[in-house]
Parts: structure tokens; sequence; C-alpha cells
């Protein structure tokens, strides 16, 4: 499943512990890449910031997609209360929100099809 960022930039701007994103930090631990909060890079961006890919390299065997989604979603409104950005917490929530719900939705669909 595509993962539902809300967009805030805030987890780019906190690369300072990331030991894979040494290089792009610009000093103060906001990535050199993030313009208008958008990676500049998205398309070439780093591993480490690709949830699919991450998802792939490291996880598929240890639990669901959609399980691992979930975590990282928790850690984006972690991410947002930290930085108290009441605007980004909204946003991720409404997102998780949407998200869920549509996929909700898509597997209840998948199930009914299925039904005897
Ligand atoms: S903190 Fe989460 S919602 Fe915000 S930009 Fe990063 S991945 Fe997207
Ligand atoms: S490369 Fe892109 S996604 Fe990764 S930290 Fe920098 S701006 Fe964010």
């Amino acid at each position: 499943m595509d993962f539902p960022c809300a967009k805030c930039g805030l987890c780019c701007r906190m690369i300072r512990s990331v030991p894979e994103l040494a290089e792009y930090d610009n000093g103060n631990g906001v990535c050199r890449y993030l313009e208008n909060n958008i990676c500049s890079i998205y398309e070439s961006r780093p591993k480490i910031c690709n949830v699919s890919e991450m998802y792939n390299a490291r996880y598929a065997s240890s639990m669901a997609e959609r399980e691992f989604v979930e975590v990282n979603l928790r850690s984006c409104e972690e991410i947002a209360v930290m930085f108290g950005d009441e605007s980004a917490i909204q946003n991720i929530r409404r997102t998780v929100n949407q998200a869920f719900v549509v996929s909700k939705n898509a597997t209840y669909s998948g199930e009914s099809k299925n039904s005897p």
C-alpha cells in the first residue's frame, strides 16, 4: 500500500539522529533537500526515506505491510506532537483516518466478493 504521508515535512527536519542521512544534514538537523516542506529529490530519495522500500528490504518477513504503515504513522504523530505542530497533528490524523477507511472498505469489499 502507498504510505499516506500528510506531507508535514517534520521528519525531514530531524535527521540528525539518522546515520544514513548524515550527509544530507545541512548542519541544523534539516535535510538539505527539503524545499517548501517537499522532498526535492523524491524520486531518488534514499531508501531510509522510502517506507515501501524499507518495508520490503527489512520488515516484510516479520510483519504485515499495513502494520508497518501504522507503526510509521504513529511515529509521524509523535514527531508532530514533539514539534508542537497542531496543524500537522490534525493533518496526520485526518490522513490516517482517510487511508484506513479506504483500506477497510477495500478489504471488506474483497471479503464480501469471496463470501459464499
Ligand atoms: S512526518 Fe510523516 S506525515 Fe510528516 S512528512 Fe514525514 S512521513 Fe510524511
Ligand atoms: S531526502 Fe527527501 S525525504 Fe529524505 S529527509 Fe531529505 S527531504 Fe526528507
